[in-house]
């Protein structure tokens, strides 16, 4: 895959990873996309606005959730609210007909697509350490296979990296019990997790082919970092499939 493609203005990647499929993962300059940043609602409503426009999407907008840092899967379907709880980890458009979205910022975004007997059915997911530990992966391909989707592909996108990510030793060691490969040292030498490895080896353990989008979030000023400043905006990984 040509990681080092040149991407449109307002995407850190961007491409068509099946017949129709396309994902992408907006940057700094696509500007903040979430509404509970005490940002102006409207810049963010015209943000999303643009982007829409940018991938091309005319009949349904992109759906966002209320990212709360649960294991909590809902389901999207055109023109219908999206079924679940209020607060919403990952999303998944049994028929692939829902433009998603999931916003971050260090987390891990994990975008997903699966053939189904009719086409393809789509999926995404927020994955901080909290939601990886508690199975918000394992949840979303559940559902993947329950819309009836085979031959799982996920993308792992942009986030913190285990050479930044510093927590407590006992953090540390509390989630290396459960998902070995979060155990990481920071470049500087202390415990720190590595939230890309944990997903890859999680959706290795599912059976889910899964391609590594590069990036570090707190290096990359591209990308949007809280750990590098509190109250900056969010960034999103989409799938969306061409009509
Ligand atoms: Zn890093």
């Amino acid at each position: 895959m040509a990681l080092e493609q040149l991407a449109p203005a307002g995407f850190w990647w961007r491409e068509q990873v099946d017949d129709g499929v396309w994902v992408a993962f907006t940057s700094r300059s696509a500007g903040n996309l979430a509404l509970h940043v005490n940002d102006d609602p409207e810049a963010v409503h015209s943000r999303r606005k643009a982007l829409e426009a940018a991938l091309g999407l005319v009949h349904e907008p992109l759906r966002f959730m209320n990212q709360v840092h649960s294991a909590h899967v809902g389901t999207a379907r055109p023109s219908e609210p999206t079924e679940g709880p209020d607060g919403l980890d990952a999303l998944v458009a049994p028929a692939g007909d829902v433009p998603l979205a999931v916003m971050v910022a260090d987390c891990l975004p994990v975008v997903f697509a699966a053939k189904t007997p009719r086409g393809y059915a789509t999926a995404v997911a927020h994955a901080g350490r909290r939601g990886l530990l508690d199975g918000i992966l394992a949840n979303t391909v559940k559902r993947l296979e329950a819309a009836g989707g085979s031959r799982l592909q996920a993308w792992i996108g942009p986030s913190i990296c285990g050479r930044c990510y510093e927590v407590p030793e006992a953090m540390m060691e509390e989630a290396g019990a459960i998902m070995p490969e979060l155990k990481a040292r920071t470049s500087w030498g202390t415990p720190a997790l590595d939230l890309p490895a944990g997903a890859e080896g999680q959706l290795a353990s599912l059976g889910v082919r899964a391609t590594r989008v590069a990036g570090c979030t707190l290096e990359e000023p591209e990308l949007f970092s809280y750990r590098g400043d509190k109250g900056t905006g969010r960034f999103a990984g989409l799938v969306w499939k061409d009509v």
